[in-house]
């Protein structure tokens, strides 16, 4: 029986279903990899995340190589390479990582499915999360009810050496690093940026060890602060995204870590805050399923009674936020820290995003793939979710309008995050840039718009739909589909779902 791997975001080789069961089943297996055109040339893609991949593909085929294992690394599109590769040595089946991707895999994978219909390949998707394909709301929630496949125990890394060699034909090292860049123009001349954090499957290790032994205490009340954040939060979200480790793997030391703590003298701290991640962590696979099941989410808001909310979007308004100059002291820093670094908090997302689409009246699928871009740990199903949440047109959450002074007041008041990122305000006082929505700051950007009017203005066209009987009945609709079954709760007549308000409640006021 002869197998193929098809590597997707699935870089590694300890708890990876596809490469144990190809392993389990056939006696030829062929790791493989494509460096797929219209997928790095689609716009939510950029450098940071070619430079992810490239790193990961990079860990993975030394870990094979070093187990006696060759890999197959081309470039082109999928259908035609698996076409290829069949060409040279007819296989039986084809392993792959079920993934929630974007709108553009998504109907790549269609393709695939029809190729493999077509020459009779056996495609097996693995997919060891609480993302369920297909079905009703109702069936995934019992099917989770009987097993959740997050908390079961992580797969060794199989026996790869009792595997037959690949045939040198099939063996293709893949372009360098320059090759790479240099066949897109988009990444012509993209130099490798260190500001970035590696993501290979040691990396991925020593960052779990790291926050669960040591930086993990302060993670409840500690990941509010975009300085702070960087230390006390997992950081391990790259590396689930690019899945150079698993969640089952991730949820397994959690527990181990616990029972090591029982003696502990810092015990009720520690389980605070490992608690607190605990609750992250579920959320991860609720919002990925909301992609799931509605893979259109891209285009369309989830919930289409704001379909024909207005926006301004205006390109010039797009650029200034992008570039981190809106005159808004706590925006810009995160927009220029997120442009350097790859990362950001939790809470500062939301505040961008709150103040792109509420203060510069830019909609969420406007601002969708310049944000994509930025994020080094770019999960759709996560990001495409909170868009639409921190953006209003859910429908069944709150509405938030961060106001970034009392974020820079809250989070950073001695102005440590802003002056860093942000030069032109280094000899500033905290008191000047806490005012800088009142006055003019020489050598900084004057305030683009009043975000009080602004907010006002767009908050008052949500109601609208909000409060409309057709909106309610489709908001109804909505919730029953995505929401996460926990109870409602009434506040100032809005109705708030209020597991998701543990996203906010757990580190603070609430209060934004
Ligand atoms: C507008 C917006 C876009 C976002 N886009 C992404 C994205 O593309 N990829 C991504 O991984 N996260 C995204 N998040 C969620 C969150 O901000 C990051 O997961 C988190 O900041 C990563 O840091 P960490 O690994 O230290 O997280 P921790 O706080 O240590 O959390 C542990 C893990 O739980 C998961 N997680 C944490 N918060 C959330 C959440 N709100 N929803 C779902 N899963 C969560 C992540 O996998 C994370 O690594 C987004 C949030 C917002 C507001």
């Amino acid at each position: 029986m002869k197998a193929v791997w098809w590597i997707k975001r699935d870089f590694r080789i300890y708890d990876n279903h596809c490469l144990w069961d190809a392993c389990k089943k056939g006696n030829l297996v062929i790791p493989f990899f494509c460096w797929e055109k219209s997928v790095l040339n689609e716009g939510d893609y950029s450098s940071f995340h070619l430079q992810a991949q490239w790193e990961a593909l990079l860990g993975l085929t030394t870990n094979l190589q070093n187990r006696g294992v060759a890999t197959r690394v081309v470039i082109g599109e999928i259908v035609e390479q698996l076409e290829l590769l069949f060409s040279k040595m007819p296989f039986d089946q084809l392993y792959s990582h079920q993934e929630t991707g974007n709108l553009l895999t998504f109907k790549r994978d269609r393709a695939v499915q029809r190729w493999c219909d077509k020459v009779g390949v056996d495609w097996i998707e693995k997919n060891p999360s609480s993302v369920i394909r297909g079905g009703s709301a109702h069936q995934r929630r019992l099917r989770l009810k009987i097993a959740d496949f997050r908390k079961q125990a992580p797969l060794e890394i199989p026996e790869l050496r009792k595997l037959q060699p690949l045939p040198v034909e099939i063996i293709e090292k893949g372009p360098d690093w320059e090759k790479l860049t240099s066949i897109f123009p988009k990444f012509r001349g993209f130099s490798y940026n260190s500001n970035l954090s590696k993501i290979d499957e040691s990396s991925a290790l020593k960052t779990l060890d790291s926050f669960l032994n040591d930086r993990g205490i302060e993670y409840s009340g500690g990941i509010s602060s975009p300085n702070a954040a960087f230390k006390n939060g997992s950081r391990l979200s790259s590396h689930l995204a690019w899945g150079t480790m698993s969640l089952c793997s991730v949820f397994n030391q959690l527990d181990k870590r616990r029972e090591e703590l029982l003696d502990s003298e810092d015990r009720g701290k520690w389980n605070r805050s490992l608690r607190a991640f605990e609750s992250r962590l579920f959320w991860r696979d609720h919002f990925i399923q909301r992609l799931e099941s509605f893979p259109e989410m891209e285009e369309k808001s989830l919930n289409s009674a704001y379909a024909d909310l207005k926006y301004e979007d205006d390109p010039d308004k797009l650029q200034a936020w992008i570039k981190g100059e809106t005159g808004y002291p706590m925006v810009d820093a995160c927009m220029r820290c997120l442009a350097h670094t790859g990362f950001l908090n939790f809470r500062m997302r939301a505040m961008v995003v709150s103040f792109a689409c509420y203060g510069l009246h830019l909609s969420w699928k406007t601002i969708h793939q310049p944000l994509a871009q930025m994020f080094h740990d770019y999960e759709p199903g996560i990001h495409l979710s909170q868009l639409q949440m921190q953006a209003g047109v859910v429908g069944f959450n709150a509405i938030r309008v961060y106001s970034p002074t009392k974020q820079f007041l809250d989070h950073d008041p001695e102005g440590r995050f802003v002056k860093r990122w942000i030069p032109e305000l280094e000899k500033r006082t905290s008191a000047e840039i806490a005012n800088a929505e009142k006055s003019i700051i020489d050598g900084y950007s004057p305030i683009l718009v009043d975000l009080k009017s602004r907010a006002k203005e767009m908050k008052s066209r949500i109601f609208e739909i909000r409060k409309s009987v057709g909106g309610k009945i489709i908001t109804d609709k909505v919730l029953k589909k995505h929401g996460s079954r926990k109870p409602l709760k009434k506040r100032k007549g809005v109705v708030e779902n209020k597991r998701q308000m543990t996203l906010f409640k757990t580190f603070g006021s609430g209060k934004t």
